[in-house]
């Protein structure tokens, strides 16, 4: 078996590597890396996210850079903000044993003079988005004379995002007997072309099987009426209780429409696409990442690259256009020889493409009937018992507070207190189930029962509710931070527990608008919440809270609220503090 020695990688990268836990090289990186190392010839590597391609690339252009001269010999494009700081952030890894290795991240949506600033010191390795590096191209502060490697990462996406004219025009900037490397998850007609003109007889590398979709992967659709998508969704979600997923739309709307839907019915979801802002994403894909969020509802472009392992779950909102894309949404799940499960909810309309994609991978997809709510209950029911058994119990910490508990339950019987138990995490699973009936989604008849049930409004969230009524029993609270701040249930959820003291406090129905939020909490602890919240601080922004009005206008009183908060309580003391990222 080959190791990195014998590849050729110095003894500085492998001490670095060793460190992350690398033993052997992988697939791409035996391809890939003598070859670069040698310079010899272009590559056009065609692999899925999560294959290894960083260190492919990364550990042979560390490798050749002569570190005494301070200009740009390497130059890394890939396709947005996120993944080029995934990759500087490797490549910093990777060289933490190298010397004078300057490597330096630039990208739209920051401020272009600290880069300048930067460039300007000398760097070696720039990994850029296209747009911003023909910024600095035009402004004169690159120079792109001595760059002998040029790698296109993702390819595919970076074409999909329009950015041809502008590799394009960088390319004409680059010598022309670099070496130039190009990676994609996909190999449509139009990366093909870029690859013919701009490489030099390229050696083309397929890691795994072209269009193969990995091989513990479980394919299963489910088929609904167009309309009961996303009830499908629901159930999908209800019945894999320990999920952690991404759920692939097509459209940026579709992505946040479906989130919003999802974080508004209670569920611990957010939305990843091209839209948000930078701070949006960073915070988003944290808690992806840490796994605080289990529900990721992205497009392809925006999960392209995210190197997150062990997905329980690809959710196709409906089949992609291209069966490679297919390949690749279902391809993030069943890494490391675990399982995973690809899971098509569509209508009946696209069986048709459904079975060109099986035709395309050789495989069946299995299909299932949308779970019942019996079956659904069923299995939250039995996955909290199987938490009560597995739980760890703090024997001396608890004891302290025990004999008091126990001595207050003491008139309920076990089979009464478990009951309890199970209510306490189900009632709102059974109310909203009640007298749901098995929906026959392939029936033509338009559904009933979930949508006009009576228990079910209540999760359904009816958009032509005022936004600024609480439901009965419970108090509408405004909060001055909206989604624009990146603020989404879970972060709500979060302030609620850092700032209000005592008992917890339950969040109902959640309005989050762009400039401000609208929850429900039972009634009683309406004012001591407010009370807490008000002068509390999210990233940095006061915060100003009340009691909604049912005549007031809240558009556009975030920001009012926000310069009245900050007299009141004065400036943030963290003033919106960078948020750190592992990259
Ligand atoms: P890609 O760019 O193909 O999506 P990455 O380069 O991000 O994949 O690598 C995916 C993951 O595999 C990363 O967490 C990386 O640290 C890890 N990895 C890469 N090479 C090795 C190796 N030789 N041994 C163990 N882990 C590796
Ligand atoms: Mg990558």
């Amino acid at each position: 078996m080959t190791s990195f020695e014998e590849l050729g990688v110095n003894e500085n990268l492998r001490r670095a590597i060793e460190e992350l836990g690398f033993e052997k090289p992988m697939p791409v990186q035996e391809k890939v890396i003598p070859v670069l190392l040698n310079g010899d010839h272009d590559v056009v590597g065609l692999a899925q996210t999560g294959t290894g391609k960083t260190a492919a690339f990364g550990l042979p252009v560390i490798q050749r850079i002569d570190t005494k001269r301070r200009v740009p010999q390497a130059l890394i494009l890939a396709p947005t903000r996120e993944l080029c700081l995934q990759i500087a952030g490797d490549l910093a890894d990777f060289s933490k044993y190298v010397d004078d290795l300057e490597v330096l991240p630039v990208y739209g949506g920051s401020s272009i003079e600290s880069q300048i600033r930067q460039l300007k010191k000398g760097v070696q390795v720039i990994v850029a988005t296209p747009g911003r590096l023909i910024d600095l191209i035009n402004r004169g502060v690159v120079k792109l004379n001595d760059v002998h490697t040029v790698i296109l990462d993702e390819a595919d996406e970076m074409l999909n995002m329009g950015f041809v004219d502008s590799l394009n025009e960088i390319l004409q900037h680059v010598p022309e007997d670099r070496t130039t490397l190009m990676f994609s998850a996909t190999m449509p007609a139009e990366v093909a072309k870029i690859a013919k003109k701009y490489m030099k007889d390229a050696e083309e590398i397929v890691v795994g099987n072209r269009n193969e979709g990995a091989e513990n992967v479980r394919h299963i659709y489910y088929m609904v009426n167009a309309r009961d998508k996303y009830l499908a969704l629901k159930r999908i979600v209800d019945n894999s209780p320990n999920i952690y997923a991404i759920i692939f739309c097509r459209t940026r709307r579709d992505t946040q429409e479906i989130a919003d839907k999802l974080i508004s019915d209670g569920y611990n979801a957010e939305a990843l696409h091209g839209d948000l802002s930078q701070a949006q994403r960073d915070l988003v894909m944290k808690k992806f990442r840490d796994r605080v969020l289990p529900i990721l509802v992205a497009t392809d472009v925006a999960a392209r690259g995210l190197d997150v392992d062990d997905l329980t779950h690809v959710i196709n909102y409906g089949l992609p256009e291209d069966v490679s894309v297919y390949t690749h949404r279902s391809g993030r799940t069943g890494r490391a020889g675990k399982a995973g499960t690809s899971i098509a909810i569509i209508h009946s309309r696209e069986k048709g493409r459904l079975r060109e994609i099986e035709r395309i991978i050789g495989k069946k997809f299995e299909h299932k009937d949308v779970p019942t709510p019996e079956h659904i209950i069923e299995k939250q029911l039995y996955n909290l018992a199987d938490r009560l058994e597995k739980v760890e119990v703090p024997e001396e910490e608890i004891d302290k507070y025990f004999r008091g508990v126990s001595k207050k339950l003491s008139w309920l019987s076990t089979d009464d207190l478990l009951k309890r138990v199970l209510s306490l995490e189900f009632n709102r699973l059974l109310a909203y189930y009640k007298d749901a009936p098995k929906i026959d989604f392939i029936d033509e008849k338009p559904s009933k029962g979930e949508k006009g049930g009576k228990k079910a409004k209540r999760f359904e969230n009816d958009g032509n509710k005022d936004r600024r009524t609480a439901e009965p029993g419970m108090a509408r609270i405004y909060v001055n931070v909206g989604k624009a701040d990146g603020f989404f249930a879970g972060n709500l959820i979060e302030l609620l527990n850092k700032n209000v003291p005592g008992k917890r406090v339950d969040v109902g129905r959640i309005d989050l608008m762009p400039d401000y939020t609208l929850f429900d909490i039972p009634e009683e602890d309406a004012k001591r919440t407010v009370a807490a919240l008000k002068g509390s601080e999210f990233f940095g922004k006061r915060i100003y809270s009340e009691v909604a009005s049912e005549d007031k206008d809240y558009a556009g009183k975030g920001k009012k609220d926000y310069a009245k908060a900050k007299k009141d309580y004065g400036m943030s003391i963290a003033k919106r503090k960078k948020t750190q990222i592992n990259w």
